[in-house]
């Protein structure tokens, strides 16, 4: 099926310009020029992927993408125009899926969409119970991780904390996220537990990873599975 992407971009001649290459791309572009009514219309319209800038007349990007994340898990992309900028963002824990700098490439960011939906379109199989991501296996009904069918020796809080990355790839999470939402119901943990059980999982994967780190550190921020 089509991919409809949603631009929200104040620059018509560039938004104009990204409509045409996703077009050529086999996907469906419509370009909001302002944040007035853009919560609304991603979340009534529903696309596959928004793609928004963080500087945009009515509503500025940063407010409409924590609206429209609060209700939906539609990915989104932030465009902003200092790389600099970027750290700041992710320090906003917008819950945004990517971020791309002006002046961009039409191509890098097509690149990035298409990568962005398979990641997403992955990840929605992860409902399943037992979810498949190159060699690695997470299964939830018995808290067990394997690699090419190798069973690998995890705690319960590092399957709980692998599981949250694992299922949404590329995503940054901060360590204040990954708490609440891989360990919701226990006080014992802090935000260098985080990092321990990560440093405890990377040992674990990294026989079974060929290059590298599996899991991302963002400096400062926290950490997203790449994969
Ligand atoms: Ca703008």
């Amino acid at each position: 099926m089509t991919k409809h992407i949603m631009i929200v971009e104040d620059e018509e001649a560039l938004a104009e310009v990204l409509k045409d290459y996703l077009a050529r791309n086999d996907m469906r572009a419509t370009i909001l020029l302002d944040g007035h009514n853009a919560v609304k219309r991603i979340l009534e319209e529903a696309p596959d992927l928004v793609i928004l800038d963080v500087m945009l007349p009515g509503e500025d990007g940063l407010s409409i993408c924590r609206k429209v994340r609060d209700r939906s898990d539609v990915p989104i992309i932030l465009e902003t125009a200092r790389v600099e900028e970027i750290d700041r963002l992710l320090g906003l824990e917008l819950g945004a899926d990517d971020y791309i700098c002006k002046p961009w490439s039409p191509r890098e960011v097509v690149a990035r969409v298409k990568a962005i939906l398979r990641r997403t379109s992955r990840s929605n199989d992860v409902d399943e119970s037992v979810s498949e991501e190159g060699g690695l296996q997470l299964n939830e009904e018995n808290w067990s991780v394997s690699f090419d069918n190798q069973l690998l020796d995890f705690t319960r809080r590092e399957f709980q904390l692998l599981s949250i990355l694992y299922k949404r790839p590329g995503r940054v999470f901060s360590r204040a996220q990954l708490l609440e939402l891989a360990f919701p119901d226990d006080a014992m943990v802090f935000d260098r537990t985080v990092d321990s059980h990560i440093k405890n999982i990377r040992q674990k994967l990294k026989p079974h990873s060929q290059d590298g780190e599996i899991i991302r550190s963002v400096y400062g921020v926290g950490y997203a599975y790449d994969g």
